[in-house]
């Protein structure tokens, strides 16, 4: 590890209010999911302090709303400079304290890079359209456009899985749209969000833009999605705590990404073995705790056996340990409570049709990847969302049968298909109830341009930054009369 990262998480940490430091009177230690080891105090808000920082972004609104695009590009390109000279540094950050194995949390910064990069170059392209006014009889003599106009203070409530590459899908958006922002990253997984404010710090981001407050979802959370000045929240997280915002939040715009229990079709004209390594990161990058990571797949049934049979056994050489070990492919989930809760979904399958065909156990407090054939529709394992790297595979006739099964859910983020034939993805692609259909690869394919967003208990709205900057913008009419 390198001196820079023990330095700042042995460091007791800050809130970052209209540009300084803020220290508070309650710190709270923070755990490694992995060790156990103390990593960092971190800094409790309380309402009052939290509304200090929603004053510091309302007051920074006129001085970013003014703010030419090229220069809300020229930070943002700055901080994509800085995070690439710190990208090893940011890896280990995320590492620490989400216990993201090491390979996935370089492929986690890599992404934010991207993702910081698109915001940068859709800061220089928000406009308007023009109106054909003339139209309408009543439009004769008319002219007219729209323009679209930051939105101003925006709430943003992040998870703890992509710590901070969802971080980035909020403030890259916002900033590029020229608002400003509170910031409330998950209590365990605070220190990539402290670090990137202070990269935009470093960047020349006015003081109160960028407001990172840390503390309870229950006190910090609750006091922005209420607070009057915020004009928007945008929330990433569980389903519950996201319908809980929605019904705070009054007139507030809001966007939840929230979670899903994805699935894959499998149709009989596969060649198995192009596809295992898709679907073993699928099923189980970073611990299966990703919001489309793969928790479902339907296999038709001239493939099934071949398909179980090899999936397993790719599934049984995965590296489980030490997330800073370079080769560890799986561990610890983020925190003991998850554990159990898993354990106890893969206990209700005992005495029902399915089968564990690999995992299912704790190994040195490590969750197995697991694999479990033939499960009910019932179990939770297969109709909640698991988090966790726990994959069911069942049997279908025919594709119809699996795009029906695949629809046998509350959430609808993205699904995928692998097929060779054109008619079978095409019904598949229009018959799936998803934001997102994906064909020929693993429902966990995303790359940060693309609209992201699910349908039913997934959430509303869409993020991929030129979809954000759309939210995170309103619209203005101006008609001129010429007649
Ligand atoms: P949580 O919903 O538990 O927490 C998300 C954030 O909400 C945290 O910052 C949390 O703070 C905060 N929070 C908690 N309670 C409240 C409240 N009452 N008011 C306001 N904010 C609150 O989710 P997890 O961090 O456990 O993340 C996992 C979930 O995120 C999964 O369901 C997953 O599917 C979803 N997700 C969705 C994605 C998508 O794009 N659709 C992407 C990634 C994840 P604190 O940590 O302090 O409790």
């Amino acid at each position: 590890m390198s001196k820079n990262v023990s330095e700042l998480q042995s460091a007791k940490q800050f809130l970052m209010i209209n540009g300084e430091k803020i220290e508070t009177a309650k710190y709270a230690p923070l755990f490694s999911p992995y060790s156990g080891e103390e990593i960092a105090q971190i800094a409790m808000a309380d309402k009052a302090l939290t509304a200090k920082a929603i004053e510091a972004a309302y007051n920074a609104r006129e001085v970013m709303a003014k703010m030419p695009a090229y220069r809300r590009a020229e930070i943002l390109e700055k901080v994509v400079a800085l995070l690439k000279e710190k990208a090893e540094e940011a890896a280990e950050i995320i590492t620490r304290e989400s216990a993201k194995p090491i390979m996935f949390s370089k492929a986690e910064v890599a992404r934010t890079i991207e993702t910081y990069k698109f915001a940068a170059e859709e800061a220089k392209r928000i406009h308007g359209e023009t109106i054909p006014f003339d139209a309408a009889a009543g439009g004769v003599g008319r002219f007219g456009y729209t323009v679209r106009e930051p939105i101003g203070v925006i709430g943003a409530i992040t998870p703890f899985n992509f710590p901070m590459n969802l971080v980035a899908h909020k403030v890259g958006p916002a900033i590029a749209a020229g608002n400003t922002m509170v910031l409330k990253p998950a209590s365990q997984t605070p220190l990539s969000a402290l670090f990137i404010a202070e990269l935009f710090e470093e960047a020349g981001l006015p003081a109160g833009v960028l407001n990172v407050v840390t503390g309870p979802g229950g006190t910090v959370g609750e006091a922005i999605v209420e607070d009057d000045r915020v004009n928007m929240i945008t929330f990433t997280g569980s389903p519950g705590v996201g319908i809980g915002i929605r019904n705070k939040a009054g007139l507030k715009k809001t966007t939840l990404e929230l979670g899903s229990n994805s699935a894959l079709i499998i149709d009989k004209d596969i060649k198995i073995d192009e596809i295992i390594d898709r679907c073993i990161m699928g099923a189980f990058s970073n611990q299966g705790q990703v919001c489309i990571s793969l928790q479902r797949v339907y296999a038709h049934e001239e493939v099934y056996e071949e398909f179980v049979t090899k999936f397993t056994a790719a599934t049984k050489q995965l590296k489980i340990g030490d997330p800073f070990d370079p080769e560890t492919y799986i561990s610890a989930l983020i925190s003991k409570g998850e554990a159990e809760r898993v354990l106890g979904w893969i206990e209700e399958t005992e005495g029902s049709t399915a089968n564990i065909a690999a995992g299912g156990k704790l190994k040195d407090g490590i969750l197995e990847p697991t694999i479990i054939t033939d499960a009910d529709h019932d179990l939770k394992v297969s109709c909640q969302e698991a988090f966790a790297p726990v994959v069911v595979v069942n049997k279908v006739r025919s594709v119809e049968e699996a795009v029906k099964e695949v629809n046998h859910s509350r959430f609808g983020l993205q699904a995928g298909i692998y097929t060779n034939s054109v008619k079978n993805a095409l019904f598949a692609s229009q018959e799936l109830h998803v934001g997102g259909v994906i064909i020929n690869d693993v429902p966990t394919y995303r790359v940060d341009q693309m609209p992201y967003g699910g349908v039913k208990e997934s959430g509303t709205g869409r993020e991929g930054i030129k979809y954000a900057v759309e939210e995170m913008t309103e619209m203005k009419l101006v008609v001129w009369n010429h007649s």
